[in-house]
């Protein structure tokens, strides 16, 4: 009878039809695949998803494709991938699947809108693009009926059929709902529904060639799935009455069941040193200003999981950013300070030395090797102990030997005694220069009684600990640093273009030297590197022959510094 859409592909409703939606509520998470998500989606993801579980609901993952020019299949492949990584799923025992795409309701959607100009309620306007924005008035202004608008019914059921058979180029005509050209509120004059747009659909190839506009598509999206609680963003509120005017309207031709679906806005969140924009994101990636929509330096969830980031972290930090509906500027700070807080406690530990200078024991032999060990983790013994040796030549990090010491310099200089983190106390005795006065090595003698977890290693007080690793067992490691992308903490404020602050050192290559265990590590892996920070071994370039790291962070807040 017209009043069910059974049969037509995608439609839940018709699938649960008879059925009691074992939903209490439900959400979605529709993104536009015309780029990677950000951070600002992982909000909306936890948000939606954690919603609906929290009251034995259910969120569906749902494609707005309906602009066909801007969007394709490797965004929606990389979509899926990051809300699954994220840990969240669609696919339910009970067999319920809720991955659902706009365009499988093109049909629905043409069908409706028929109905809607049978009704009175929408009709085919031949006014030009311009003419259409010239009537439309200002806020102190209403706009201007267009000469269409009373065309009769006949006349736009039989265009708009005209319009979805492509007998008319695009800008020739569009559907526009009737309801009020002098609205206060502009959202409500006469919205377009369609246009005609003789593009193709990464999924529905050259079948349409009208698609409809978000306003139009949004909402039905909404209660064909019988979504109960439509989270947006806040500049969709004066949208709101539209959403609701069209629910309304369908409803009332029998296409659609109450309960109708509810929006309901929140603000967005944005973060300090980036931008979250889809289409700026893109112009990083498009510009070559990063290697990719995973840079380790993109705040896309595919960029954040590259650089080392836990899906919990991103969580606890869209957890942490709460709900509000006054607009979010997070510092860059909190996110990295989350990360630190989830990695800490569950992440192997190991030497690395980033910025490596040769340390000789001058009282050991060369061919001497004293076997050493250390703490996995230092509150999860049952985790073991790593393996790894001391010879007479050592790296050690640049920074860790001075001549000239600063007030409070605990490391090496000549004369002071230091301990070997998990070795033996040394005493500095003093460097190598080249002819140019650089430094080439430093000289130190060990004290042999002082070997770490013995009863004399505290015969000798110290104050300095420094990290260091064997030059006869040192893996190379390419390590890669970041820093941020951006030089201004709010890099697309007013209206400033963002690739003209870009920051030149945001990237930083070094060879360093680590300890043997470091071959165990498997893409992905994350460790505290002692002293140095956390880092990831390279999702796509690590391997146990070629070490490749990136830096997740710093192990202290060292933000803007
Ligand atoms: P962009 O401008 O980056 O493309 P968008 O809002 O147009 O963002 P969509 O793909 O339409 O991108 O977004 C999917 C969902 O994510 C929407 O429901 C939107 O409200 C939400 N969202 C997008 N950006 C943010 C953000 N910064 N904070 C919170 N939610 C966001
Ligand atoms: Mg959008
Ligand atoms: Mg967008």
């Amino acid at each position: 009878d017209g009043r069910r859409w059974a049969g037509r592909p995608g439609v839940a409703a018709v699938q649960r039809e008879g059925q009691a939606d074992p939903a209490r509520i439900r959400t979605r998470f529709p993104p536009e695949p015309n780029g990677f998500l950000h951070i600002g989606h992982a909000k909306s993801i936890c948000l939606n998803f954690e919603l609906a579980a929290d009251y034995a609901g259910r969120c569906h993952l749902r494609f707005d494709d309906t602009n066909p020019e801007k969007e394709n299949q490797e965004y929606v492949d990389a979509i899926i991938d990051s809300v699954r990584w994220l840990g969240f799923d669609w696919q339910f025992d009970d067999g319920e699947c809720n991955l659902y795409y706009a365009s499988d309701y093109f049909e629905t959607f043409y069908q409706i809108a028929l109905k809607l100009i049978e009704a009175g309620h929408a009709y085919v306007d031949s006014q030009t693009g311009d003419q259409i924005r010239e009537n439309r008035g200002t806020l102190t202004e209403p706009g201007r009926n267009s000469p269409f608008r009373d065309r009769p019914v006949a006349e736009s059921l039989q265009l708009f059929r005209e319009m979805r058979e492509g007998k008319h180029p695009e800008g020739a005509m569009v559907l526009r709902a009737k309801i009020d050209m002098a609205s206060p509120n502009i959202n409500l004059r006469d919205p377009i529904l369609y246009r005609i747009r003789l593009a193709h659909h990464h999924r529905t190839g050259d079948a349409w060639p009208i698609y409809p506009m978000y306003d139009y598509a949004h909402p039905l999206e909404d209660a064909l799935e019988r979504i109960t609680h439509s989270l947006c963003t806040l500049e969709f509120e004066d949208h709101r009455p539209l959403y609701d005017w069209l629910l309304a309207r369908v409803a009332e031709t029998g296409l659609l069941d109450a309960p109708l679906p509810r929006q309901i806005e929140f603000a967005r969140m944005n973060l300090t040193y980036t931008i979250t924009s889809k289409r700026k994101l893109k112009a990083l990636v498009d510009e070559g200003i990063v290697t990719g929509w995973d840079d380790p330096r993109m705040t896309t969830i595919a960029g954040l999981r590259r650089r080392g980031y836990s899906p919990a972290s991103i969580r606890l930090f869209c957890e942490r950013a709460g709900v509000s509906k006054a607009n979010q500027l997070i510092d860059m700070a909190v996110l990295e300070q989350t990360v630190r807080e989830v990695l800490d406690p569950t992440v192997n530990r190991l030497h690395v030395i980033t910025d490596p200078i040769r340390l000789v024991i001058d009282n050991m032999d060369p061919a001497e090797r004293i076997a050493c060990s250390a703490p996995r983790h230092p509150h999860h013994p049952e985790w073991g102990q790593r393996s790894f040796e001391l010879s007479r030549e050592l790296w050690i990090e640049r920074e860790d030997f001075a001549e000239t010491t600063p007030k409070g310099f605990f490391r090496l200089t000549p004369g002071q005694l230091v301990r070997l983190r998990h070795g033996f106390v040394v005493r500095c005795t003093g460097v190598d220069r080249d002819e140019n006065g650089e430094i080439l090595q430093v000289h130190c003698e060990y004290l042999p009684d002082t070997r770490s977890g013995t009863p004399g290693a505290d015969s000798v007080k110290v104050k300095g600990n420094i990290h260091w690793v064997s030059a006869s067992d040192a893996v190379p490691v390419e390590l890669r640093i970041f820093a941020p992308l951006f030089l201004d903490a709010q890099p697309d404020a007013g209206g400033q273009d963002p690739l003209a602050n870009i920051n030149p050192d945001s990237k930083v290559v070094r060879t360093g030297y680590a300890e043997p265990e470091i071959r165990e590590a498997r893409p992905e892996q994350q460790f505290q590197f002692e002293r140095q920070g956390y880092y990831v071994a390279d999702r796509y370039d690590h391997t146990a022959d070629r070490p490749v790291f990136n830096r997740v962070t710093t192990l202290k807040d060292s933000f803007g510094k």
